[in-house]
């Protein structure tokens, strides 16, 4: 493999040069931080020693690089992060590479084992997609007046849980837990009847805010390091019986599902946009100027046991009511303090059209119009065996910029 080939092979890839994502990989029994380019791995300290140029980056303490989460090489801050990623892609757009160097720099998907990329402290989930919770407001609530009063007012949210966060590709076991058949009965004990999906991104936090010291929304962009896509798994039938009045608990903490590849703001810079119209003016601390929503297409595929694959959505994160300037000065505005590796997901995010909706029990419409299926079948929510993957990708000068695979089976 030369450069100059990896260079146009990944053009169309989810990693082209124009990405440089970061993450985790192990290799020969080490963890490591790396960047991704097509097929390929690129070992960031090997890429910092080896090649001319780099030396503002060599006084870096090697346990950044060889470890086993991100936050370390994080902690460095935007400006150290922000400038290695610019020079790294330089240095490849040069594309002076000996076959040696190269090898030693790079390393084929293959060979490695793609890791979690973060240690995450904490994680919260929004709820800000309005065509989400409008739906919700719908079909549970009341049909005229869909949406509870706070909600044009705030970015609503609630704290999950992180020990259940797992990485793309690994199984999640169907919950077992209380739920009503029907409404007035007792509740019943077993294994989850109404399996669904959340089409979500989350944010990592790349800079902690003291303690009792909140982030004015005109800086929260200096605190978001990059993004991921997530998989919020729901159990719908345990969150109904449970979720009044403290809000959900065991129907979504079994399991959230991640990418791997961290995608730096810098590399969404090109897919800013407009967000919606905010219909009800805002207070203060959440007032923002400037373009704050990313065009992000986002596809959600149902995998079924004999291998049909259906694509059941196909979204924008474009559409996000509340952005995530707005969701962090939110969460800290009372004082609360993000940690780097802390996740902040965005809430199911829907469009407005029907095939857009990011959830099942929305695409289904709480069941009475089934999800048909390229193979025949069809679903109101997930059967054992099914399998899940989140794309997310735009595309700059012919350039792809994207996430990778967020995949999931139910077992
Ligand atoms: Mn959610």
């Amino acid at each position: 493999m030369d450069i100059l080939k990896l260079l146009k092979d990944s053009k169309s890839s989810d990693f082209s040069i124009r990405n440089l994502p970061f993450g985790i990989v192990e290799e020969n029994g080490t963890r490591y931080v790396a960047s991704r380019l097509g097929d390929y791995v690129i070992d960031i300290r090997s890429f910092v020693n080896l090649m001319g140029g780099m030396e503002d980056f060599n006084h870096i303490d090697d346990k950044v690089f060889h470890n086993d989460y991100l936050n370390d090489f994080i902690a460095l801050g935007k400006s150290v992060t922000v400038p290695l990623r610019k020079a790294i892609q330089a240095k490849i757009e040069e594309l002076r590479f000996s076959e040696s160097i190269f090898k030693m720099i790079f390393s084929h998907i293959d060979q490695v084992k793609v890791c979690m990329p973060l240690k995450i402290g904490d994680y919260t989930d929004f709820y800000s997609s309005i065509e989400h919770a409008t739906n919700v407001g719908k079909m549970f609530r009341d049909p005229n007046n869909p949406l509870l009063p706070n909600w044009l007012h705030m970015p609503i949210g609630y704290h999950g849980r992180a020990s259940s966060i797992v990485l793309s590709g690994t199984d999640v076991h169907r919950p077992s837990g209380q739920f009503q058949v029907n409404e007035g009965e007792a509740p019943q004990f077993g294994p989850s009847r109404n399996l669904d999906i959340e089409l979500e991104m989350a944010f990592v936090i790349g800079k902690e805010n003291p303690l009792g010291q909140p982030i004015p929304i005109d800086k929260a962009e200096d605190y978001i390091f990059g993004m991921l896509t997530f998989n919020d798994w729901s159990a719908r039938d345990i969150q109904r019986w449970e979720y009044v009045p403290l809000g959900p608990f065991l129907g979504k903490n079994f399991a959230s599902t991640i990418s791997p590849w961290v995608v730096t703001l810098e590399a969404l810079e090109p897919f800013r946009v407009q967000g919606p119209e905010q219909k009800t003016a805002v207070l203060d601390y959440l007032k923002v100027e400037g373009a704050k929503n990313y065009d992000i297409g986002l596809e959600v595929d149902l995998i079924c046991p004999d291998g049909a694959v259906t694509t059941i959505c196909r979204s924008n994160f474009k559409y996000m009511y509340w952005n995530m300037c707005q969701q962090l000065a939110h969460h800290t505005v009372n004082g609360c303090n993000m940690r780097i590796g802390d996740l902040c997901a965005s809430g199911t995010i829907s469009g407005e059209a029907e095939d857009s909706f990011g959830s099942m029990m929305e695409l289904a419409w709480k069941g009475t119009k089934p999800i048909k299926l390229s193979n025949g079948e069809e679903r109101k929510f997930l059967l054992n065996g099914d399998a899940i993957d989140i794309r997310a990708y735009n595309v700059v000068d012919g350039f792809r910029v994207g996430f990778g695979p967020c995949c999931g089976k139910i077992v």
